[in-house]
């Protein structure tokens, strides 16, 4: 039988360095974040963001530390569970060619169309979409129209929303939409994902301002942590 996560997450002096290229991307990492918390980790290109979120999802193991969910080693954790439990928005959006509608829905294919339009609505692209000639059935993609990237990555949001994971980790996935923007669709995630671990990573300070906690990393180590009063 599969279980959900709670989402309580906790690194305890995490490093991990990368077999081929040896290259330390994380340096004696700690951190926690409470169920339903939103953790925001800020630093430049490079500084290790995406590593932490791969380590959660577990697509890498620690050199040395530990990765703890829900008071147990990631090591001993059913990785299907883990991953049911877990909803990645990427940098880059992977959308297919087919409708919009159906892009939203990937993953949770029962979903009504009000469930769709609700989830479009919270990712701030509702209004684009009842734009195009044919709605949520237009087709996007190589056999219809290209979206511009902060489309995509909006499309992509709504697609977590409508999974409804307690774990949500959103990386960068806002680089392509302006600050205001943004902050309307920050603001919207903290309703609908209120009881959800959120974890976004970005090179923008301002992605941290509904979080309550940040961490600054800077080649691996954290270098500042507190809450955006704090900073
Ligand atoms: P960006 O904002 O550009 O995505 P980031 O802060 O997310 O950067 P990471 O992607 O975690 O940074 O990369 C941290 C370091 O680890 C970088 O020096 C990068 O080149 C290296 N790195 C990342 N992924 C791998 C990998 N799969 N194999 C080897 N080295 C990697």
């Amino acid at each position: 039988s599969s279980m959900e996560f709670e989402g309580e997450i906790a690194f305890k002096n995490v490093s991990l360095v990368y077999e081929d290229t040896k290259i330390k991307a994380l340096d004696n990492i700690s951190f926690e974040v409470k169920k339903g918390e939103t953790l925001a980790i800020i630093g430049r290109t490079g500084s290790g963001k995406s590593t932490i979120l791969s380590l959660i999802s577990r697509l890498h193991d620690p050199t040395s530390g530990e990765v703890i969910i829900d008071g147990i080693s990631l090591t001993k954790a059913n990785l299907t569970d883990l991953r049911n439990s877990i909803g990645v928005v990427p940098q880059d959006a992977f959308l297919f060619s087919d409708t919009i509608k159906n892009n939203i829905k990937f993953g949770k294919e029962n979903a009504t169309d009000e469930e769709v339009i609700q989830a479009a609505k919270y990712a701030d692209v509702h209004e684009n979409i009842i734009n195009f000639k044919d709605h949520y059935e237009t087709m996007i993609g190589e056999r219809g129209i290209t979206l511009s990237g902060g489309q995509k990555q909006r499309v992509s949001i709504a697609r977590a929303i409508i999974n409804n994971p307690e774990i949500l980790l959103l990386d960068d996935c806002l680089s392509a939409v302006d600050t205001e923007t943004e902050e309307t669709i920050l603001n919207n995630l903290q309703i609908v994902c209120k009881n959800k671990t959120t974890i976004i990573v970005s090179h923008r300070v301002s992605s941290a301002k509904n979080a309550n906690k940040i961490i600054v990393l800077n080649n691996g180590q954290i270098t500042q942590q507190g809450t955006h009063y704090q900073l």
